[in-house]
């Protein structure tokens, strides 16, 4: 018999500390209105940010493009998985950023991890900010470069460190927008930093392209700022999108260098084409309805001034991303409980994926929610509070 011993004392200790994930099974596509584990529910935790995942425009092009191109890619890029169709997104996503350049990656992921470990190795040093997403930490652990991590948002913390570590390459890494909290970076200031330093930028924007700037093309775009000052921007598909992979966006020397050196683009599959075509869709409905955007903004407005005349605290956040930090692992866990028995999905995000002492309930809003489903989930959270209180003052 295999000894698994260290790993069921490190599940039992898991389960001690109410922080045993489990999976839910969603039996309809990603929408408003989902059926999930056998419940219909009213979906608010999804990153469906603009409601293309399940548009009908999406599904078409990925239909047509299986009819042609079949659905697997059969090979990596560098060998001859690399498409027509995927060449045209990595064309319109040159010219949507701005940039001369943009290449596919088959996951938010794998670019991060890809950009970072081609680009820095020992004797470089990488910045990052502190809540950071887990795949841009990996990176810098897997490249073998100094790591340190800076505090929150915070320009003076990051300062310091440029000046602390001067040695080799300096790479800064962070966020658009924060995937946990919903806040946006303070990118014109980083990015005068890293000029003044020499330091190359890279901004993950996974939770702005699409939502934020004039078109969608994400916070860089939103901040005004050039290739120049970021040189290097990641963006996935995933999220507002409603598709599945990644991009980076730059210059024809980053491009070329990525294309050479990063391991995760070189050693894997190419995506299905089909899932390029399905992407070329949604990029298309992103740049020309604008709408979508007007609307997810109205839903945060309408969001966050009801929950604040509930006297919630919610966080500094004009994102899609409207967290209420509740504190205690469990405590957010039974608020997620009570709302889903009043027909309201909203995952408890706990640690180890935010910080300790501030779980939180991750509400996020979308385009294709309306303005009865935002009320709804208001009244439901007023409910699960009233609830939750009566319930924890029987316990005390
Ligand atoms: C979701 C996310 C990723 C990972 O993207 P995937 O395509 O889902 O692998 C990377 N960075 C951030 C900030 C994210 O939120």
């Amino acid at each position: 018999m295999t000894d698994w011993s260290r790993l069921t004392n490190r599940l039992a200790q898991r389960q001690q500390q109410q922080l045993m994930r489990q999976r839910n099974t969603l039996e309809t596509a990603q929408s408003a209105k989902i059926i999930c584990n056998g419940e219909k529910l009213l979906n608010f935790c999804s990153n469906d940010y603009l409601g293309l995942a399940n548009h009908p425009k999406v599904v078409a092009a990925l239909q047509q493009a299986a009819e042609k191109y079949g659905v697997g890619s059969g090979a990596s890029h560098l060998v001859n998985g690399h498409s027509t169709l995927h060449h045209q997104l990595e064309e319109a996503l040159a010219e949507f950023t701005g940039r001369q350049r943009a290449l596919l990656f088959s996951t938010g992921y794998m670019a991060n991890v890809g950009v970072i470990s081609a680009l820095v190795e020992k004797g470089d040093l990488v910045l990052q900010d502190k809540l950071n997403h887990a795949s841009l930490i990996d990176g810098g652990l897997l490249s073998g470069a100094r790591f340190t991590r800076y505090l929150h948002n915070d320009v003076a913390s990051l300062t310091k460190k440029l000046q602390q570590h001067q040695a080799g390459q300096q790479l800064i890494v962070t966020d658009g927008v924060f995937s946990m909290d919903g806040d946006i970076a303070p990118l014109t200031e980083i990015a005068a930093l890293a000029k003044q330093h020499n330091a190359w930028l890279m901004v993950d924007d996974a939770h702005g392209i699409g939502c934020l700037g004039p078109n969608g093309e994400g916070a860089v775009a939103e901040a005004g700022l050039s290739t120049d000052d970021v040189p290097i921007l990641v963006g996935t598909f995933g999220k507002a999108l409603g598709t599945a992979g990644a991009f980076v966006a730059g210059d024809e020397v980053l491009i070329e260098s990525l294309i050479q050196f990063a391991r995760p683009y070189i050693y894997t599959t190419a995506m299905p084409p089909a899932i390029a075509a399905a992407t070329l869709a949604s990029l298309k409905l992103v740049q020309t309805e604008s709408w979508r955007r007007e609307k997810l903004q109205q839903n945060i407005s309408q969001f966050r001034s009801g929950a604040s005349q509930l006297g919630l605290q919610l966080m500094e956040s004009t994102t899609a991303i409207q967290p209420i930090v509740v504190g205690d692992a469990e405590a957010a866990l039974k608020l997620s409980q009570q709302l889903k028995s009043q027909g309201v999905m909203v995952t408890a995000i706990r640690p180890p994926t935010v910080p300790a002492g501030t779980a939180r309930l991750r509400i996020t809003l979308s385009a294709s929610h309306s303005e009865q489903q935002v009320n709804q989930l208001l009244e439901s959270l007023e409910q699960a509070c009233k609830q939750f209180k009566a319930t924890s003052s029987q316990l005390n």
